[in-house]
């Protein structure tokens, strides 16, 4: 369920590099070290980006965020992997990792009136995964206001958070990569995570946890959308709107 995955992308990220407190009681473990809008930069970031690896499922939120564009993208990747294919695996998140270092690295800048100069291509990539976000949060309606904000989103970044080297990437790969954890602990699981090269077991030892077509699972949370599901997922909407909060508060 998109929602899930982002509300989880969001929590992971708070929890490992936020630094706000309450009281004496740190709310995240503030590794990277990172300023207040950068977390909250990667927040954003990660929540869009742990939709990502749904982007093989046509009927995902992520495929129709851009109407006929994602449509269609979506729809040859499913055809060529598979729901739950390549882009459910370890590489897969290296590889959007890897791409969100090269956005950030290419340090293309334009000049906006008052502001300053701006990193295009991390603007570019706060304000898709943003719209991404807010669509799969239900945040607002309709098909335009995502982007919107997306692009409003991606403009503040540019300003508040303009070094990108680390916490883009990182964001991007921590939200793919806690997607895959989401969908490894339901029935379904995930393709076995040294994908391409695939283990499988003998017909004997197959197994809901090592199923017969390699796939692994640990379903601690059962089938996709279940009781256990929705209350982890109260749990952390919970965590994320204090965490994000203490982090916008001085
Ligand atoms: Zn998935």
């Amino acid at each position: 369920m998109g929602g899930h995955h982002a509300i989880s992308g969001a929590a992971a990220w708070l929890a490992l590099t936020g630094s706000a407190t309450i009281g004496d009681r740190a709310l995240g473990a503030g590794v990277l070290d990172l300023t207040g809008p950068e977390v909250l930069a990667g927040t954003v970031v990660a929540t869009g980006a742990a939709l990502l690896p749904d982007i093989d499922h046509p009927s995902a939120t992520i495929a129709r965020s851009a109407g006929a564009v994602s449509r269609l993208a979506s729809s040859a990747i499913s055809s060529a992997t598979g729901h739950r294919g390549a882009t459910h695996t370890l590489l897969a998140v290296a590889v959007f990792t890897a791409l969100g270092a090269v956005v950030a690295g290419l340090g293309w800048s334009f000049r906006v009136p008052v502001v300053g100069p701006v990193q295009i291509g991390a603007v570019v990539v706060v304000a898709v995964l943003c719209a991404f976000a807010v669509r799969a949060l239900k945040l607002v309606s309709g098909a335009l206001r995502p982007w919107l904000i997306g692009i409003g989103a991606g403009l503040l970044v540019g300003v508040a958070a303009p070094a990108t080297s680390v916490w883009l990437p990182a964001a991007i790969g921590l939200g793919a990569l806690v997607h895959l954890l989401g969908d490894l602990v339901t029935t379904d699981g995930i393709p076995f995570p040294t994908w391409p090269l695939v283990l499988k077991p003998s017909e004997r030892s197959s197994s809901p946890l090592w199923q017969a077509d390699g796939d692994v699972a640990v379903p601690i949370l059962g089938n996709a959308g279940s009781a256990r599901e929705w209350a982890l997922c109260a749990v952390l909407s919970l965590y994320v709107a204090v965490a994000a909060v203490a982090t916008i508060l001085p």
